[in-house]
């Protein structure tokens, strides 16, 4: 059973990854045999180690911090549990199960693309909110159903304002890229977005450095979190 969110308090489990992760490849791992076949289907077969760190923890359901650096793989690590844990189940119009908040429209272009083909696999539908785009448009394909969204907070809280989408269903969040949110002044729209979604959700929260701003987030929005943190890769 998990603890309930205010007891949460700064007790962070904090394991460092600095050697490489023992040799694993993703079939250890125990995801959905759909994923895995999708995964081997587009040539990916060993885990890097961010991966390899959160997977466990993270397909268990617990909250996760996770620090690593860009082009270390962090799409696939909360992408892979979110898919994961989601299952089968249908999509129900406006309502998400699972949400990914990336600070920006080219982010969240790249995370789509590494998920739709794994969330088509799934049979799941995967949607993106992102500013810059014809709102209408968003608006119609989330009434069509959507499990997993990908979002920027501003946009997403255009949708939440209109009605166009509802997060009451989002059992599973990933904010990332979350310094950066911090720095593009996201945070109060990342709490407001987090605040309409249920408080015992499992939450992976992944930054490449851990700012008094996203240690505050951290605190008041995962619950007793472990942290996995990957060394930059110095070869
Ligand atoms: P980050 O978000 O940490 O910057 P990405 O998730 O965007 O990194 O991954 C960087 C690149 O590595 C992408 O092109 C992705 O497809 C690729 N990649 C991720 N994980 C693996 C893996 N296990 N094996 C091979 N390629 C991978
Ligand atoms: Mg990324």
């Amino acid at each position: 059973a998990r603890k309930p969110r205010h007891t949460a308090k700064a007790r962070i489990e904090r394991v460092q990854s600095t050697a490489p992760s023992p040799v694993r490849s993703f079939a250890d791992f125990g995801l959905p045999e759909p994923l895995s076949r999708a995964l081997r289907d587009s040539g990916i077969d060993m885990p890097f180690p961010i991966q390899s760190a959160t997977l466990p923890d993270a397909l268990a359901g617990r909250d996760i911090l996770g620090r690593a650096q860009t082009g270390s793989g962090k799409t696939l690590a909360f992408g892979l549990p979110l898919l994961a844990r989601l299952g089968g189940g249908k999509a129900r119009s406006k309502r998400p199960r699972a949400l990914v908040l990336v600070p920006t429209r080219e982010l969240a272009m790249q995370v789509a693309d590494s998920l739709t083909p794994l969330a088509k696999a799934m049979g799941l539908w995967c949607r993106t909110a992102v500013g810059g785009l014809a709102f209408t448009r968003q608006a119609d394909a989330l009434n069509r159903g959507v499990d997993l969204l990908i979002a920027t907070p501003g946009r997403l809280s255009d949708h939440v304002r209109q009605g166009t989408c509802v997060l009451s269903d989002v059992n599973f969040v990933a904010l990332d890229e979350a310094d950066q949110m911090a720095d593009m002044g996201f945070l109060p729209q990342v709490r407001e977005i987090l605040d309409l979604t249920p408080p015992r959700g499992q939450r992976l929260l992944f930054s490449a450095t851990l700012d008094g701003d996203v240690e505050k987030l951290v605190k008041a929005y995962l619950t007793d979190p472990v942290e996995h943190s990957v060394a930059p890769v110095t070869a």
